[in-house]
């Protein structure tokens, strides 16, 4: 296949370390509070991408980290961790917010149809190995400790700014955000790696250290946790584009800084989704959860397919038209679906070879899912029996995860049952009809709000009474 990548800024063949397997790097939620459908777009594209690969023939391995202790509120490593504040606002302790909202996480993953990565590991259990990786930094001279913390010297790297055609908006966050410069940096983006003297002395997580009682940063979570389980060579490291700078510009600077080779060879970045007022944050405007599209009646996987019209590397715009849009398209889709006639014809293979070459060129040319949406809709239209439809139409859906088959039989099995409550229904107009020739007009009417009252309107005619929803 083909990937952009954020760290040569071309699209590049993508050619794995080991031929057939893929190491992959997830960079996991902060577990403070409810994920945004925005950070979900990210974990959306993620997954096409796992599951592209995986469709093309690779054995792949994902590891997901679950940061649950060091992320402060500002990138310039100040504020306060993050976690820390999530447990104060719900008057819980740091494991419990941690727990409840990796549930919450894993609950969306899966109305989403994210699948569970291989290897998931919250941060707070790799703590032997941040104190490894750090030493070795500081006995090698890319780290120095300076007013009880201990951090990563940038200037002693050929280069820091690997993605350095981000905007220019995304490499200011540092700057920014350091309102509260900290004196004890001796570059303006030097990053903590360990944590001792902190401004907020309740840290509910602490350990013990070479260097003090203490905590690490956020970022060397991530290159210790994608070391341990895929090794000195990472093929791909995704995530948000948000986090490419300063997170993943530094998870670089100190994993090559601590093997002395280069690390990982593709970065993919999901570009941000964007409301009509700017950036989705937690912080301004709705706060737009799964939950939240749930309860306005969406069905998850509406999101899904919406987030897949467009391109990974494009901002997107949510609207509830936007997504209503999308919504029309998703029910017309599996309506269209749900008509394919199910005689068990024989799948016409040299046809379905053909379309799903087509599909493979199409999402394999830098993950381009809208046209592998279009490659669903080439195959309702084209000129094959329906049993080799149905087929590419499952096989498509291995990587694109619309549910589109189990939608379809679901629909057709509410097509053909009868109504809901229709026994009851005809049950009291048949004790109403009653009511009427024992001239028993009371009941006879008192039977009429009922039905009313069910939703249930009755139309008296000669040829006896019918009944609709209202
Ligand atoms: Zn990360």
């Amino acid at each position: 296949m083909k990937l952009y990548n954020s760290a040569s800024h071309q699209k590049e063949e993508f050619v794995p370390h080991t031929p057939g397997k893929v190491s992959m790097y997830t960079c996991g939620p902060t577990v403070y509070h409810f994920a945004h459908i925005g950070n979900l777009r990210s974990y959306i594209m993620e997954d096409v991408l796992e599951k592209f690969l995986r469709y093309d023939g690779y054995d792949v391995k994902r590891v997901m980290n679950i940061t649950d202790v060091g992320h402060l509120a500002s990138d310039a490593d100040t504020g306060e961790d993050k976690m820390v504040k999530g447990a104060k606002r719900e008057h819980k302790s740091v494991l419990e917010i941690a727990q409840f909202y990796t549930d919450a996480f894993f609950a969306d993953c899966r109305k989403l149809n994210i699948k569970y990565p291989d290897v998931v590991q919250p941060a707070t259990g790799m703590i032997d190995d941040y104190i490894k990786v750090i030493s070795k930094l500081l006995d090698t001279g890319y780290a120095y400790f300076a007013g009880g913390n201990v951090y990563f010297d940038t200037s002693k790297l050929k280069q820091y700014y690997v993605f350095n055609d981000h905007d220019e908006e995304d490499l200011a966050v540092g700057v920014r955000e350091g309102v509260e410069e900290d004196l004890n940096k001796r570059n303006k983006n030097d990053f903590v790696l360990w944590f001792t003297k902190s401004k907020f002395e309740d840290q509910a997580l602490k350990w013990d250290s070479p260097w003090g009682v203490g905590y690490p940063g956020w970022h060397i979570e991530c290159s210790c946790i994608s070391m341990k389980y895929n090794g000195e060579y990472l093929d791909i490291h995704c995530g948000g584009i948000d986090n490419a700078f300063p997170h993943h510009t530094n998870e670089i600077a100190q994993s090559e800084a601590y093997l002395g080779h280069p690390w990982c060879k593709y970065w993919m970045h999901v570009h941000h989704l964007n409301t009509n007022h700017g950036k989705m944050s937690k912080s301004s405007g709705e706060f737009l959860t799964v939950s939240l599209l749930e309860e306005k009646g969406y069905d998850p996987l509406v999101y899904r397919f919406f987030c897949l019209q467009s391109h990974y590397r494009k901002s997107l715009i949510f609207s509830w038209e936007n997504l209503d849009n999308a919504k029309t398209a998703y029910d017309k889709l599996v309506s269209r679906v749900a008509a394919l006639s199910d005689d068990p014809a024989p799948v016409d293979e040299a046809a379905a070879a053909k379309y799903k070459a087509a599909f493979i060129e199409a999402v394999g040319n830098d993950l381009n899912t809208s046209l592998g949406v279009t490659a669903l809709y080439d195959v309702l239209k084209a000129d094959v029996n329906d049993a080799t439809k149905r087929a590419l139409i499952g096989s498509f859906d291995q990587v694109l995860g619309l549910d589109l088959l189990e939608k379809a039989a679901a629909l057709r099995e509410k097509a053909s049952a009868p109504a809901e409550g229709a026994e009851e229904i005809e049950a009291l107009i048949t004790q109403r009809l009653e009511a009427k020739k024992a001239k028993d007009w009371a009941k006879a009417d008192a039977i009429r709000d009922q039905l009313k009252a069910m939703g249930v309107e009755i139309k008296d005619s000669k040829e006896g009474t019918t009944w609709t929803r209202v």
